[in-house]
């Protein structure tokens, strides 16, 4: 089969290796998925991937090591359960993220939500962007990823059709982190759409290839930019999403949230395949993929028998609210100057509970993929330093105390400095 690498992306494939396997992202609205779905991508997983599926930061799911004769069998599979991956690579809208988990408002933002992606993914005219597009659903502000997003849409005041959403806009993480600015707060949902096309048609038209809206932001000014998405929204109509009855899958705080540990977002299908078996026969219809690649399932109720299972399983319930991100750095990254998961795993055992209930982020190098500076301790892959015949990482340090982005308090340490200067946080 003749692959080409660049028309790959926008089926959301990535070429991973020299050995010319394939990585193959999935949208997953929100980060749900049903059980039949998740027993679907369990069975694509033993057939065609490495053995595991990787949970990432935006509530998506992506099989690593695939052969590239294999990427149409996957496609039809997925199409089979009604999942696809058009645009999750790519200059285009790319998956749809909400950390909201599935507490209050979350089942008023993914209906909505879904209707976004089914527009904007696969919409000639919202591909072919200068560079990835992330939008985010939020039900407010707790978790703080609206600071990220090129758009993000947090919802303020519930009121089905009449809810209204703060709108940010020109966040992003990368080499160059950037806050979002708020663009306009209390918006109206039927007039989220208009802007939502109004904002990527000025980053299409403007935007520098290779560079997220932060950097037309930076170029133009905030005053600039809102007067060409002002212009864009002249000839645009309000636009509500009409359903013939609620669309809500899940209604909110239906049945027991269950949050799963997995490490680094590393996910063994066979696992995988046995707890959707355990999740059924606990009444479980649904699951999400969380942004601190975790699973949480929301089962009928729980039971000491069920938690062993999942103990068994290798699923650990996470009652605390303890956040761990982990890129894959160069266990499988070409970019990762360090084994992230070699240093989380250090960490864990180094620190054990003193960890429980705090957030924590390593990135295999400045991309920041696993989001170090919202995490209250973030940690960068910065530099190699030489030492004899081998190059070793020096990392940097990452707080965040307040209601922004952490901050770097230290650069160039090794990773014995890193440890000490953790354990002194975390005391
Ligand atoms: S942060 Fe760097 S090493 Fe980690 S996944 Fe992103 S590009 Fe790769």
């Amino acid at each position: 089969m003749n692959l080409d690498d660049q028309q790959l992306r926008i089926e959301g494939i990535y070429r991973q290796n020299e050995r010319g396997e394939y990585m193959q992202r999935v949208k997953l609205p929100g980060g749900i998925l049903s059980v039949v779905q998740a027993k679907a991508l369990a069975e694509l997983g033993v057939l065609y991937g490495s053995g595991t599926l990787h949970l990432t930061t935006r509530g998506s799911i992506e099989f690593h090591g695939l052969k590239g004769g294999d990427l149409p069998a996957i496609h039809r599979g997925l199409a089979a359960v009604g999942l696809f991956s058009r645009g999750a690579c790519g200059g285009a809208v790319r998956g749809i993220s909400c950390s909201s988990s599935f507490g209050p408002g979350f089942g008023r933002t993914q209906v909505l939500l879904r209707h976004f992606l089914k527009h904007f993914s696969g919409n000639p005219h919202f591909e072919g962007l200068p560079k990835k597009f992330k939008i985010a659903f939020e039900a407010g502000y707790e978790k703080s990823r609206h600071l990220i997003q090129d758009l993000a849409l947090v919802l303020v005041e519930e009121d089905g059709e009449n809810s209204r959403y703060d709108v940010w806009l020109a966040g992003g993480l990368g080499r160059e982190p950037q806050a979002g600015f708020l663009y306009a707060d209390r918006i109206p949902e039927s007039e989220l759409l208009p802007l939502a096309e109004s904002v990527i048609e000025v980053y299409r038209e403007w935007g520098e290839k290779g560079r997220r809206l932060k950097t037309l932001f930076n170029t133009l000014g905030e005053y600039e930019l809102r007067k060409r998405i002002a212009e864009r929204l002249k000839s645009k109509e309000p636009a509500r999403f009409i359903d013939g009855f609620a669309k809500q899958l899940l209604p909110d705080r239906r049945g027991l949230q269950l949050p799963l540990n997995v490490f680094a977002g590393e996910l063994s299908v066979q696992s995988f395949d046995q707890l959707i078996t355990l999740a059924v026969e606990q009444g479980c219809d649904w699951l999400l993929v969380t942004p601190d690649q975790d699973l949480e399932l929301l089962v009928a109720q729980s039971s000491e028998a069920f938690e062993q299972a999942l103990r068994a399983l290798g699923f650990t319930p996470n009652y605390q609210g303890s956040a761990l991100r982990i890129c894959p750095g160069n266990h499988e990254c070409r970019m990762g100057l360090c084994t992230t998961r070699d240093l989380a795993q250090r960490l864990v055992d180094e620190f054990g509970e003193r960890l429980n209930g705090r957030s924590l982020a390593i990135s295999g190098c400045r991309n920041s993929c696993a989001q170090p500076q919202l995490a209250e301790i973030g940690i960068i892959a910065s530099k190699l330093k030489r030492e004899g015949e081998t190059r070793v990482a020096l990392y940097d340090l990452y707080r965040r105390e307040g209601d922004g982005l952490g901050e770097a308090v230290a650069s160039g340490l090794t990773e014995e400095e890193l440890l000490a200067q953790v354990g002194d946080f975390i005391v």
